[in-house]
């Protein structure tokens, strides 16, 4: 396999000769379809930066920040957060990661997809990919069901898989096992409904723009790593 290089600036210790690597990625998908984690691995993998929007939101609340207040009143209905607030967000964010990220979680509106065009564009900096992760609904609800996030480091869990139960200590940093406030089966809903109405129309938007990876996220996180891996690094 060739060795991989960034599009523009050297990552340390990769040998600039070879294939090109994606640098400027969207994880779009439903519910728990695996976007936090193959966050995770890709940042851990290239030293690409990742951020969640919900991550940003779930530490704004904790702070009882202003907009960690009215953000909590829509995420609590499993409802999506304004547009404008979510934006005011990542462009403070991309002051800062200009040049390559994972975005995890947005754009999830067709206004997000296009506000983010416009601020790339401006940066000439475009996107390069965008997964989606397609999950069949059977897998989402358990899943969903049987998550938790260690309090101290964020990782991400299953129930059943990698702890046996809630109350265990993180297998990482052995911090404290938390579930998220809207993984419930009454939240859930609601946050399905928003998907299919207002995310969804995303998939055509980056379909259009040659930019869509469709990967098969039912599989374990290693064989959707991999699928991931080779989108990553394909010749362009
Ligand atoms: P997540 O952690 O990505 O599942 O997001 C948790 C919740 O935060 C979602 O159900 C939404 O209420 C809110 N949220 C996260 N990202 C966005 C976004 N890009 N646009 C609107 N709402 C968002």
């Amino acid at each position: 396999m060739p060795s991989i290089v960034p599009s523009q600036h050297p990552i340390p210790g990769e040998k600039p000769e070879g294939a090109v690597l994606k640098r400027r990625i969207v994880l779009l998908g439903p519910p728990a379809s695996g976007k936090g984690t193959q966050a995770e691995r890709i940042q851990a993998t290239y030293g690409l930066q990742a951020t969640s929007t919900g991550a940003m939101l779930r530490e704004e609340a904790r702070s009882g920040s202003e907009l960690g207040r009215i953000a909590a009143r829509h995420t609590d209905r499993g409802e999506l957060v304004p547009d404008a607030l979510i934006l005011e967000l990542v462009q403070e964010w991309l002051e800062t990661h200009n040049g390559a990220f994972v975005f995890d979680g947005f754009p999830r509106t067709l206004g997000q997809g296009e506000a983010l065009e416009q601020l790339l564009e401006a940066r000439g900096t475009p996107l390069e990919v965008v997964f989606f992760f397609d999950t069949p609904l059977e897998v989402i609800r358990d899943r969903v069901l049987n998550r938790v996030t260690c309090g101290n480091c964020g990782h991400i869990f299953r129930v059943g898989l990698q702890v046996s139960l809630v109350s265990d200590p993180c297998p990482d940093c052995q911090g404290p096992l938390i579930r998220r406030d809207d993984d419930t089966e009454a939240v859930l809903a609601g946050r399905l409904a928003e998907y299919r109405e207002k995310t969804e129309p995303l998939i055509a938007f980056y379909r259009e723009r040659g930019l869509l990876v469709q990967i098969k996220a039912e599989e374990s996180p290693e064989n959707v790593f991999a699928q991931v891996r080779s989108a990553l690094e394909a010749a362009v």
